[in-house]
């Protein structure tokens, strides 16, 4: 029987990040995915990553804008080591004023993010724009009041960064056994399905970071309920001549992500949908955000054309923050999951934390907030 350090179930960039983080810092790490890697909700077509609104501000927002400052970093680390582009960048993001009532907010946003992200030094900022925007990009009358920006948001390609994390794991000697589903974990020993047959690994450590499946793994094992999974559906154009000018930045409107990539795609995105049976279906939710997006942005119609639809399941606890810890009773098992719409831009910073927590050190890069914690999760669900 194969013995490691540390086993990780699921691997989707919350898995193969921190295979990544336990195997640079020494851990013998084997990776099971019950499909193929990055096939999960990290298998999508948006990749936005956006940082929070810069008022109301809580430990949240504050540890989500220290990992969007960190991400570059990371990114370049991956990206020199295995020779792979993610296709990451700080593309910023636009966003239509259409109604009096918003003006108020904006010039406030504005104001607060010169001192919460510290523009002084970032350069990073919002800015609300009073007269209207006159670009092709947007229609006119959404624009009535103006726009907001900044040049803090980023995208990146989902599929493309899991292809990199993924190298990035084998680089380092961690062993991914996929289309191999995890059953149960008892007294080191792992018992996993794989072609319809079980078999034993072991390993000291487990960490489960299944996505949205890993509430039901927490329910069954455990009796732990922290949460659901949230239903997400988008769609993908490509523009139909290379030569003409490309979306230049992302754009934000009434719950719908419009995000240029720098393959010649731009996706769309996305539903939530409480009520769901198939994971990975599309239907007629997608066509209406198609509807509203080309109503948003009417070049989608004229100088593109859809080529995907894609659906996927994001995990999101009842708290709505992420669940980071060690199962309350056992030593050797933890959690990390619920990463919603933010996993892109701190999978990484979470990676470092898990990585730390599992070999018994201090100090991660970033402290985690408590509501972060799995604990704090379940006193609040008390
Ligand atoms: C439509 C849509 C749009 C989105 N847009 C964005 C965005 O723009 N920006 C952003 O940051 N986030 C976005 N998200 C959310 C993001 O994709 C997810 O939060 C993130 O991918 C979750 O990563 P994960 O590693 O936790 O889970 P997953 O990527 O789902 O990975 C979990 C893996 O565990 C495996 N697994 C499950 N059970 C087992 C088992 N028993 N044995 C072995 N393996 C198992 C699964 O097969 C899967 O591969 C979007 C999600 C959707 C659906």
């Amino acid at each position: 029987m194969n013995t490691y350090d540390i086993a990780i179930v699921g691997a989707g960039v919350f898995g193969l990040s921190s295979a990544i983080k336990l195997a640079q810092s020494g851990a013998n790490v084997v990776l099971i995915e019950k499909s193929k890697t990055g096939r999960g909700a990290s298998g999508g077509i948006l990749g936005a990553i956006m940082p929070h609104m810069p008022t109301r501000w809580n430990d949240k927002k504050s540890y989500q804008l220290s990992a969007h400052f960190s991400l570059p970093d990371w990114i370049s680390e991956v990206e020199e080591n295995t020779g792979h582009n993610t296709g990451y960048h700080r593309t910023g993001r636009v966003i239509p004023v259409p109604f009096d009532h918003m003006v108020k907010h904006s010039i406030e946003r504005a104001e607060a993010s010169l001192k919460i992200w510290d523009t002084e030094n970032t350069g990073y900022a919002q800015q609300y724009h009073p007269k209207k925007y006159h670009s092709s990009w947007i229609r006119a009358d959404r624009c009535i009041y103006g726009t907001m920006s900044d040049n803090l948001s980023a995208r990146i390609d989902p599929r493309r960064y899991c292809t990199a994390l993924t190298k990035m794991c084998i680089q380092l000697g961690v062993k991914i056994i996929d289309e191999c589903e995890f059953i149960s974990f008892k007294q080191e020993k792992i018992l996993t399905r794989k072609n319809g047959e079980t078999f034993n690994l072991a390993a000291a450590q487990l960490l489960l970071t299944a996505g949205y499946e890993t509430f039901s793994l927490l329910k069954n094992m455990f009796k732990i309920n922290i949460g659901l999974g949230i239903k997400g559906q988008g769609l993908r154009f490509r523009y139909n001549d290379h030569a003409q000018p490309q979306l230049p930045f992302i754009l934000y409107d009434d719950g719908i992500y419009i995000v240029p990539h720098d393959d010649g795609t731009v996706a769309v995105g996305s539903s939530s949908e409480k009520n769901w049976t198939e994971p990975q279906t599309t239907d007629e939710i997608c066509e209406e955000l198609k509807k509203k997006a080309i109503n948003l942005c009417p070049w989608l119609e004229s100088r593109a054309t859809e080529i995907e639809r894609w659906g996927g399941v994001r995990p999101k606890c009842f708290e709505r923050e992420p669940a980071i810890g060690q199962i309350p009773g056992y030593t050797n098992i933890y959690v990390s999951t619920g990463g919603f719409k933010i996993s892109f831009g701190i999978c990484h910073e979470i990676a470092d934390y898990v990585s730390a927590m599992m070999q018994g050190k201090q100090n991660s890069r970033l402290s985690l907030p408590i509501s972060f914690e799995l604990d704090d999760h379940l006193k609040k669900m008390q």
